[in-house]
């Protein structure tokens, strides 16, 4: 089943120059989304997963089926002022100016083992956020399970001293 092909490209989307990658039309069709979720999950199987991390919003969607395909429990990492509870958070840079990622403080506990989930890494800011604000909370980021890698940004290699899987690649 070629995924890649069924994900759409949107130029100029949100800004002119941006080629947006976009997932709706992959994950609109049953056996697509059911592939797509069993390709995240198959490099993590039968390794220790407590709790699979997503991130705001398109994490979601993935990091939930994951984690239940996984047997894991779900968190979300989100943009500021959204999670009610105590939280703790992460500034990165974008560029221009900077965001933020939160999770609440209670989200992950030391010993436990994160998958960190998202649609897409680009220049790696955000997925690089998500794994301090794990660490931070004292839990180990057993890795990314990531649907797409832009590969002609420098995502990968920014996020590389943790284990990344991949489900699709662009050149
Ligand atoms: P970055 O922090 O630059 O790696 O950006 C990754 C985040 O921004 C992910 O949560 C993506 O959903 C989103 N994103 C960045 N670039 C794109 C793109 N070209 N198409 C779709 N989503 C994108």
């Amino acid at each position: 089943m070629d995924l890649a092909r069924a994900i759409r490209d949107v130029p100029d989307f949100p800004k002119p120059g941006i080629l947006f990658k976009d997932i709706t039309t992959l994950l609109q069709d049953p056996a697509q989304f059911r592939e797509t979720v069993e390709r995240l999950a198959a490099p993590w199987r039968g390794q220790k997963i407590d709790v699979v991390c997503g991130i705001e919003s398109r994490g979601f969607i993935l990091g939930g089926a994951l984690a239940e395909r996984l047997g894991a429990g779900f968190v979300p990492a989100r943009k500021p002022g959204k999670l009610p509870a105590k939280t703790c958070r992460v500034e990165y840079a974008l560029e221009y100016g900077t965001d933020a990622l939160e999770m609440h403080e209670d989200a992950v506990k030391k010993g436990q083992r994160v998958l960190i989930c998202d649609d897409l890494v680009a220049t790696g800011g955000t997925a690089k956020a998500a794994a301090e604000l794990v660490e931070q909370l004292g839990a180990t980021v057993a890795g990314f399970a990531i649907l797409v890698n832009l590969k002609f940004l420098p995502g990968a290699k920014v996020i590389s001293r943790w284990p990344a899987h991949y489900v699709v690649e662009f050149d």
